[in-house]
């Protein structure tokens, strides 16, 4: 399975990585999973979680969507 790809099985344990330096700090990635991401006063996205499970991915798969910038991505933990 490759890493990252949303369409893998969603009842794995995953951990969540941003590319700080790429992020643009819109906040569509809160706007759509704020149990994961939020984006504080300064335009800085912060994980409230940095692994998820499966009544998470719902959420992560979407920001991964939303992301204009595609700094949201995730490898396999378990
Ligand atoms: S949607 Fe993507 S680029 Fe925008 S704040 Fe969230 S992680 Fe950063």
């Amino acid at each position: 399975m490759m890493e990252g790809d949303a369409t893998m099985d969603s009842n794995n344990l995953v951990k969540v990585m941003i590319d700080y330096d790429a992020c643009a700090g819109h906040g569509q990635c809160e706007a759509v999973a704020p149990d994961i991401f939020q984006v504080d006063s300064e335009g800085m996205v912060h994980l409230l979680q940095e692994t998820v499970g499966p009544d998470l991915r719902p959420q992560l798969d979407l920001a991964i969507k939303r992301c204009p910038e595609c700094v949201i991505r995730f490898e396999m933990i378990s």
